[in-house]
């Protein structure tokens, strides 16, 4: 599923493509994917020009020359993409933004996790999202840490917590730090906290720069897939030797979420 270098990546591809032009018309599908429900896509985007996209944790933040902002969430399968205008849809093509140049902006979301969410011009439409890895220093990071007593993988999937991760680059991050997913947040110590940091933060900027990892359906607004999931030492890889000690790579299942380490190299 899309994580924070996927949604960056979709974001640097879109840019160029929307950003300047203004909405002719919205086209819906049979599922509302919009959020207030029954939410008038026309009345508020009709004419209105696309000013700004920026990422914001997992979500891909649309400014329009009104002021009012709407965030497009990926969920687990959702793609953003820009075609030729009344070309063939793909299935599960639930918006279809036309613009005025011959194009149209596609969101296609076969599982239905993603969708459209209005922000209109409220400042606290962001409030329930935790600072970036990017802007944390290991100190604050630290802190954050220690209000929970919950285990680290868990912890870090938190958005309220640190925004933007997901379960790929949460495990491979704590295979990175050689920190084992189970345990307790609060007692990583200030050092491995760094670590940890440095690590998320690295594997962060070299997925960005892969063009994120492509497991099922990624793509970015091109139709082009990322190739970071090459460079996944541990996730996707149970049963596989670890490439720092040769033991197998390990699955286990944490609050519902499947995850990957070693038992090797990964330390509680
Ligand atoms: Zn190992």
């Amino acid at each position: 599923m899309p994580e924070l270098p996927e949604v960056e990546n979709v974001v640097r591809s879109l840019t160029p493509l929307v950003v300047g032009r203004t909405l002719s018309s919205v086209r819906t599908g049979t599922h509302d994917v919009a959020e207030p429900r029954g939410f008038d896509l026309s009345t508020h985007l009709q004419y209105r020009q696309i000013n700004r996209i920026h990422r914001r944790a997992k979500r891909i933040v649309f400014t329009l020359d009104s002021g009012d902002r709407f965030y497009i969430h990926l969920g687990m399968t959702g793609q953003l993409l820009v075609e030729p205008y009344n070309t063939p849809a793909k299935p599960h093509t639930h918006l279809r933004f036309i613009l005025d140049d011959t194009r149209e902006l596609r969101f296609i979301d076969p599982r239905r996790f993603g969708g459209f969410f209005w922000m209109g011009q409220s400042l606290d439409a962001e409030r329930d999202l935790g600072p970036e890895p990017f802007d944390l220093s290991p100190e604050q990071f630290h802190a954050r840490l220690l209000t929970t007593r919950r285990v680290i993988k868990t912890a870090l999937l938190d958005q309220s917590l640190v925004a933007g991760l997901g379960n790929i680059y949460v495990d491979e991050s704590l295979f990175a730090a050689g920190i084992h997913p189970k345990k307790i947040a609060r007692r990583v110590t200030l050092q491995q906290s760094a670590r940890l940091l440095e690590s998320v933060v690295s594997i962060l900027n070299s997925a960005i720069h892969s063009g994120g990892s492509s497991l099922r359906d990624y793509l970015d607004a091109n139709g082009n897939p990322g190739l970071f999931q090459l460079q996944h030492r541990v996730y996707d890889r149970d049963g596989e030797p670890c490439t720092t000690c040769g033991l197998p790579i390990k699955r286990v299942v944490l609050h519902q979420r499947s995850t990957h380490f070693c038992s090797g190299c990964q330390k509680r």
